[in-house]
């Protein structure tokens, strides 16, 4: 049986290969590789220093309108249906309120126009989605600190702006396998 070495989950199929110092890595996905890859990196810097960023992104302006913050995640639920199927997804943005609430109003809209017409998904998740992104709307950020989904997603992107900074250093050095995939 194969695990995950991110999150522990038996891998059944395939999976996505990585590997650290020489050591081989099985991961169940892309985002279990890419959060290993985060808090591998991570674990090399200086906890001030994270905690400084996170605070410094948390109090600063807007990456979406330049407005001011505070930045947090505001995830949106959304779902879309067409006839037999169904897909749904949770989109989380970092951003200020104002923002994340134009996103999770859009994602509530679609939602209830195209989540319905799909049997029998489309029935069981439009009203999941649409509850679930109606209690992220009316949740009220916290103003001293971001969420800790917020503060995941914060130190993610410090971490790929350091992997960015260190390629843009040294373009010549080869791809190792512990580097993750490039932003998307
Ligand atoms: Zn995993
Ligand atoms: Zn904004």
């Amino acid at each position: 049986m194969v695990k995950c070495d991110a999150c522990g989950k038996t891998i059944l199929f395939g999976g996505v290969k990585g590997a650290a110092d020489g050591r081989p890595l099985r991961f169940c996905s892309n985002t279990c590789r890419e959060n290993w890859q985060v808090s591998a990196t991570l674990g090399q810097f200086p906890p001030e220093a994270v905690e400084k960023y996170v605070a410094e992104f948390h109090a600063g302006t807007c990456p979406r309108c330049q407005g001011p913050g505070p930045v947090d995640a505001h995830p949106a639920h959304s779902v879309v249906s067409l006839l037999i199927v169904t897909r749904w997804k949770t989109e989380s943005r970092l951003s200020c309120r104002a923002c994340g609430t134009k996103h999770q109003a859009t994602a509530l809209a679609s939602s209830l126009l195209f989540g319905w017409w799909g049997f029998p998904w489309g029935l069981i998740m439009t009203p999941v989605q649409v509850t679930r992104t109606a209690a992220a709307l009316f949740k009220k950020p916290d103003p001293a600190q971001p969420s800790a989904q917020g503060r995941g997603m914060m130190q993610t992107v410090m971490v790929r702006q350091w992997h960015a900074y260190r390629q843009a250093q040294a373009p010549s050095q080869s791809q190792t396998a512990g580097q993750p995939p490039a932003a998307s």
